[in-house]
């Protein structure tokens, strides 16, 4: 069965779900998007999610032509026309077609694009092993010049670091902000656990507000365990007890090497290892 993809209303095989060249999307990065898991054919968190994309639309000005409830519905009718139990759902929204500027008056028609498929994870391995990261030369997005809580579709700034990961043979790369404060990583937020609390970098850090890291944090505290959003630097996570990311991907994953320092025992933590299994069976409706 080929995919379909629902664009602009209508949900049309993937070869004819096509945007025009002169959208700002592409032409510019113009545009907005969400990345979202179905898991047992529920739409996880798709409230936040929705509410996530209408801000960053709100903060670069972009007005989504129909509502957030239009859009809760595309999204699931989506889901089913391509029969996803488990998978994953790009929601996208262009600027729209527009002239060879940045003018936006001179743009029209912002796409509405939902794409429901299957996910590439990371290797169970690395869920149980955990995984060894670096830290990237590029900083992340400076907060006055972008917002790292507009997830926008440009990624050009992650995409850097993510090269650098990789070009070191990592599947992810930590991104300091302009102060060399820990920010997150390229496509996951971060936390670490030091003497049984729990940190991770707050807002003002210059992150993007992960809903896996929200929903992380609140089960965390539901587990009784102190969980703070304070500053840290590369020598907290260099002396951690644990380490691990959260992502939509990803979910919860350990993390035992950073710049070459190994984490603890150097094997995913017991607070990491619990948290994940509260995750899995909170994504999983179990809770
Ligand atoms: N930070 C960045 C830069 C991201 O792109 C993402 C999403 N892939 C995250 C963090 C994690 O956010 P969420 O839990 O909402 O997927």
């Amino acid at each position: 069965m080929s995919v379909k993809v629902f664009i602009n209303g209508k949900l049309l095989p993937k070869e004819q779900a096509v945007v025009n060249v002169y959208d700002h999307g592409l032409l510019y990065g113009d545009g907005v998007f969400e990345g979202i898991r179905v898991y047992s054919k529920n739409v996880f968190l798709l409230k936040e999610h929705v509410e996530r994309l209408y801000e960053s639309a709100k903060a670069i000005r972009l007005e989504i032509p129909m509502t957030p409830e239009a859009m809760t519905k595309a999204v699931q009718e989506t889901v089913a026309a391509n029969g996803i139990v488990d998978g994953y759902v790009r929601l996208v929204v262009t600027r729209g077609a527009g002239a060879l500027g940045l003018d936006i008056r001179k743009t029209s028609d912002p796409q509405v694009i939902v794409i429901a498929d299957t996910i590439t994870l990371y290797p169970d391995e690395l869920y149980e092993k955990g995984m060894a990261i670096i830290t990237a030369s590029t900083i992340r997005n400076h907060p006055g010049a972008l917002s790292a809580r507009i997830k926008s579709l440009n990624y050009l700034n992650n995409i850097l670091a993510k090269i650098e990961g990789t070009d070191a043979g990592c599947a992810e790369a930590l991104m300091l902000n302009h102060k060399g404060e820990v920010a997150e990583c390229t496509g996951d937020n971060i936390f670490l656990v030091k003497n049984g609390v729990l940190k991770t970098p707050g807002p003002d850090a210059g992150i993007l507000e992960g809903i896996t890291r929200n929903a992380v944090m609140q089960l965390a505290r539901e587990a009784g365990i102190t969980v703070q959003e304070c500053t840290l630097i590369r020598h907290d996570v260099y002396v951690a007890d644990e380490l691990f990311l959260t992502g939509t991907a990803a979910e919860v994953i350990p993390v035992v090497k950073i710049d070459g320092r190994v984490i603890g025992a150097g094997t995913p933590g017991p607070i990491t290892q619990d948290l994940r299994q509260r995750f899995k069976k909170f994504a999983r409706g179990e809770k």
